[in-house]
């Protein structure tokens, strides 16, 4: 989840405490210095807020990796530590495309895992079911209850275009997941009840023409 996809208040805490946590550490002095060059070069790009047809709209499949998506992944993921989120999916930038980024983890020190998955798809899902409380960068300070699998197994190409198969559980499974539903024009809050969502969209609708008038 992009998503302040952060879930669970322990999570948005943690995503709202800041990014030292979030640097990425190599061992080697060169890797540091050619990882750190890289880094310098990102540029963080504007997240869309609903409502937005943008985000309702099925993303077309990535195919080859050019240059122009690895520079795209690079952003994103820069995008994703910088808001800060745990997971940032191609449409909520704007682009229409099946791309997906996400680094769930959140300990204190931890080695952070950014990965990025072109075109991902679920190949499997548990029968048992977590419960998480969601959020995402494209609604922003707004959060509710999923349920979904609890895990779920995903293939995708990485950006040496080879195949990856990994299976999710807990924190990772509700993110994946979460984004890939924005690769399918999909929202969190597009599991909650109309009611909720109707509020939800109306607060988000009203801090956008703030945001135009600033
Ligand atoms: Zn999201």
């Amino acid at each position: 989840m992009d998503c302040a996809e952060e879930c669970q208040n322990e999570d948005r805490a943690q995503a709202k405490s800041g990014t030292p946590d979030r640097v990425p550490v190599r061992s080697s002095p060169l890797p540091e210095l050619t990882f750190t060059f890289i880094w310098a070069r990102m540029t963080i790009r504007p997240i869309l807020i609903h409502p937005d047809p943008r985000l309702k709209t099925v993303a077309a499949p990535v195919g080859e990796i050019t240059e122009e998506i690895r520079t795209l992944a690079e952003d994103m993921l820069q995008t994703m530590y910088d808001a800060p989120g745990i997971g940032l999916a191609a449409p909520q930038i704007g682009r229409s495309i099946r791309l997906l980024v996400m680094d769930c983890v959140k300990e204190e020190g931890a080695t952070p895992r950014p990965l990025v998955l072109v075109d991902p798809e679920i190949t499997w899902s548990s029968e048992e079911a977590a419960t998480y409380e969601e959020g995402c960068l494209s609604i922003p300070d707004q959060y509710a209850d999923v349920t979904r699998p609890a895990e779920v197994e995903v293939t995708w190409t990485d950006l040496e275009g080879k195949p990856q198969t990994e299976r999710f559980t807990g924190l990772w499974a509700t993110c994946v997941q979460h984004e890939i539903d924005h690769l399918d024009g999909k929202l969190f809050i597009d599991y909650l009840k109309p009611l909720k969502r109707q509020m939800i969209t109306r607060k988000m609708a009203k801090l956008k023409r703030e945001r135009a008038r600033a």
